[in-house]
């Protein structure tokens, strides 16, 4: 074990540490769960608060030969980083006037849905010199972003032609499941369904995909009809399942990557009868001891966790007293008396006894999802069991 940790890291107010030796275990198990695919892992939104440049990198070295972003920016930033071909990487969140030119200069997948963005990828190429990778999006029943079948023909005859003037490739084809994380539900088989129809009227066309995928983390996990060539995980990279009806991350034999901790800055006594925080929604009940955790919602804990969420303080499960504030919170220490300085870890993989972001997602009344991924820029990602030779391990 290699620990990057600078002993200084011990007094940090908070850090989020990020284990990459459990990133990397968690893409060879989604390999092997998906081994007829390759695999993609989803690094979005600096890889779901983790660091995309790190988590890439260690996905890389564990056998993902994609990665997969929302915006074409965050695409750029990982080629900027040295992340080069042979890696493919496909970005799929565009707007009018995005930087299409860049793109193709950086040998990125860039996904279409509509005419309009077919026609400023067709220009960025001629601009460029050379073809663009495409990857048509079709719309099998989200109803979010991809092309509906009915304009499905239109999209697959221009991206022909286009393919056919030596502007584009079209490298792949793919779409995106509603309803995933609830097995059994009949969207599912109506989305795949779906699918197979439209890469099928698409290659009777003559379109030659390298890859057709549509599968999500839970996907992989629970549908293995929904594998085709590649699949696309995000959140089961990180250690965290998709939903906790579906199973829990040791249920898949995935290990939660980050650990969310901090010193505590103060601990004191209060008497009986006494208000805690903002509103005062806490009171004591009577003498007890606190402890104030220096981290609050502008470094993503969550304010709907005021009054619920868990931490772990001393080997024991302390409870939110009173509302989050910005930048701090305070947890009833019920007469327990550690040291300032002393550790408060909100949430990790759960084996040392902490909670886990499921447990914080449950206070707050919402996903894990949204409990990694909002943890801010001030909290420092401390990066351990990292491999500087990228070498699988
Ligand atoms: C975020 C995202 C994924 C990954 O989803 P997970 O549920 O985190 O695995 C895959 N595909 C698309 C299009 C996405 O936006």
């Amino acid at each position: 074990m290699t620990e990057t940790a600078h002993p200084r890291t011990a007094t940090l107010r908070a850090r989020a540490e990020i284990d990459l030796a459990a990133l990397r275990a968690n893409v060879r198990t989604l390999r092997a769960r998906a081994s007829g695919a390759a695999l993609m892992a989803v690094v979005k939104s600096d890889a779901y608060g983790h660091g995309a440049v790190p988590c890439a990198r260690a996905a890389v070295a564990a056998g993902a030969t994609w990665l997969g972003t929302a915006t074409p920016e965050e695409a750029l930033a990982l080629r900027a980083a040295g992340i080069g071909p042979p890696v493919r990487i496909l970005c799929w969140l565009w707007t009018p006037g995005g930087p299409w030119r860049e793109a193709v200069e950086a040998d990125l997948d860039v996904s279409v849905s509509a005419l309009w963005a077919l026609a400023e990828v067709r220009e960025a190429a001629r601009a460029a010199g050379r073809p663009a990778r495409v990857q048509l999006k079709a719309d099998t029943g989200l109803g979010r972003n991809g092309c509906q079948p009915a304009d499905w023909p239109e999209l697959v005859g221009e991206a022909l032609r286009a393919e056919a003037e030596g502007l584009i490739r079209i490298t792949g084809l793919w779409s995106h499941f509603a309803c995933a994380d609830e097995p059994g539900h009949p969207s599912i088989a109506a989305q795949l369904d779906c699918f197979r129809t439209v890469v099928a009227d698409a290659e009777a066309a003559g379109v030659r995909p390298e890859v057709r995928h549509i599968a999500n983390s839970p996907a992989t996990l629970t549908l293995p009809e929904s594998h085709f060539d590649l699949v696309r995980t995000g959140i089961a990279v990180y250690g965290v399942s998709p939903s906790p009806e579906l199973g829990t991350p040791a249920d898949f034999g995935l290990r939660p990557v980050m650990t969310l901790s901090a010193a505590l800055a103060l601990v004191k006594h209060l008497p009986g009868g006494h208000g805690v925080s903002y509103g005062h929604h806490f009171v004591t009940a009577g003498e007890t001891t606190v402890g104030l955790v220096p981290v609050g919602y502008a470094d993503g804990i969550p304010r709907h966790a005021s009054g619920t969420g868990p931490v772990l303080v001393g080997g024991k499960w302390r409870t939110v007293a009173g509302r989050i504030a910005m930048d701090q919170f305070v947890v009833d220490l019920g007469g327990d008396l550690p040291e300032a300085g002393a550790e408060a870890v909100l949430f990790g993989p759960g084996d040392r006894g902490e909670p886990t972001a499921e447990d914080w997602a449950q206070a707050a009344g919402t996903i894990a999802y949204e409990i990694v991924t909002r943890i801010g820029k001030r909290v420092p990602r401390v990066y351990v069991n990292e491999e500087p030779n990228g070498r699988e391990g």
